[in-house]
């Protein structure tokens, strides 16, 4: 397997393996950029079928933990980590202390988080053994309520927040009253996302594969159901996907007729340049990894003490950050999700080039 050279390289700083025989953990830490600060994702646990399977998720996801924190302006960089094995059948509590251990090794250049295949419990039994876990302690969250380090609640009002800067961009309207939204699963953000939308005046149309999940937005939102086959294809304002990646591809993108996407959903694009194909319909796509940032925002303030109305308020820059990528699209006439890397890679270049300038400066003092 090539590591240097691998697609999905792109100049990690840092990637370390970890087996411990005794509790049969393997596990691999990819740590893409610290230029804004230590690296924080999930860490997350899936039965790979190959080494070469974890190895390129992993490097794949701790870039996209990069872009996304840099495009949220947080002082963090982008890191992942995934265990090998099955999260039902191998999760044992001596394999997350070995996990723990092994994150306590890399002294805080990374910081893991939940992730598909671990909870918050998981994260808390690593914790015994490193401070660097996030998401797991009790406080109070952006919106002032006591939170127990899910993110769910503050990823679900950015996407409101970025749905509304998409709205108010490519239909020229800041009232959600009547607006129609079709949601693509009705899970922790998707129901959410639902309520928000729902409290605004907005009239839904739900889709899950669990049946109890769209119930209960049918029942507590007054939504309308869908199909699997029709919720991306409804004639509505805004679809949002929020159950799964890769939805944006070549088959469905000629059935879309909704001008805007805005969902929270993780890789909403099979391929890079299925944004300009969305452009080329003239629809608005909101990238996925701006418009979801809430949580890792909430995530990042957790141990600060801040007030929930600072976390909110940054929070409420994913609009902001929005809005920049769509005039800066306008202008160029490139796609949305092209901008969005770009001024990611700003965000965290720019910094870059600061510390350096900082470092040189304190050196010629010193
Ligand atoms: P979740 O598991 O709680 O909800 C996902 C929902 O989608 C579930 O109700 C599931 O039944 C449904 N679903 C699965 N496949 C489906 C399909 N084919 N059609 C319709 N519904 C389907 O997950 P979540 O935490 O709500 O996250 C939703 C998405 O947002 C994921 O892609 C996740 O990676 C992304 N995301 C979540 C967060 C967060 O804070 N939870 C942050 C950033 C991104």
């Amino acid at each position: 397997m090539n590591v240097f050279s691998h697609p999905e390289f792109d100049n990690h700083e840092h990637l370390s393996f970890f087996c411990d025989p005794e509790t049969g953990l393997k596990a691999i830490v990819a740590i893409h950029n610290t230029s804004r600060g230590p690296a924080l994702g999930g860490c997350r646990m899936f039965p790979y079928a190959s080494d070469e399977e974890a190895v390129w998720d992993v490097l794949r996801l701790s870039k996209g933990m990069t872009y996304k924190s840099a495009l949220a302006n947080l002082d963090l960089g982008g890191g992942k980590s995934v265990i090998i094995g099955d999260p039902r059948k191998e999760k044992t509590e001596a394999l997350l202390e070995a996990m723990g251990r092994h994150l306590e090794s890399l002294g805080g250049q990374y910081i893991a988080a939940e992730d598909s295949g671990t909870s918050v419990p998981d994260l808390k039994i690593m914790g015994r053994h490193t401070r660097h876990v996030a998401g797991i302690s009790q406080h109070i969250g952006f919106d002032g309520k006591p939170s127990n380090g899910d993110p769910s609640p503050a990823t679900a009002y950015g996407t409101f927040i970025g749905l509304k800067a998409a709205v108010s961009h490519k239909l020229g309207r800041s009232d959600l009253n009547g607006l129609k939204v079709a949601i693509q699963g009705i899970g922790n953000v998707g129901f959410r996302l639902a309520r928000h939308l729902k409290e605004a005046g907005a009239e839904l149309w739900v889709y899950d594969i669990h049946a109890d999940n769209m119930q209960r937005a049918i029942d507590e939102l007054g939504a309308k159901p869908a199909s699997a086959e029709d919720i991306l294809f409804l004639p509505v304002d805004v679809i949002a996907p929020c159950a799964m990646g890769a939805v944006l591809n070549d088959e469905s993108i000629p059935q879309i007729k909704a001008p805007v996407v805005a969902g929270a959903a993780n890789n909403l694009l099979e391929r890079p340049d299925h944004d300009q194909a969305l452009m080329d319909r003239g629809i608005l796509y909101a990238p996925d990894f701006a418009i979801n940032a809430g949580g890792i925002i909430d995530v990042s303030y957790e141990r600060t003490g801040a007030p929930p109305e600072k976390v909110r308020a940054h929070v409420d820059t994913i609009g902001d950050t929005l809005n920049e990528i769509f005039t800066r699209s306008d202008r160029s006439g490139r796609p949305t999700g092209a901008i969005a890397n770009e001024l990611a890679e700003e965000r965290f270049h720019k910094h870059t080039a600061r510390v350096d300038a900082m470092q040189e400066r304190m050196a010629h003092a010193g």
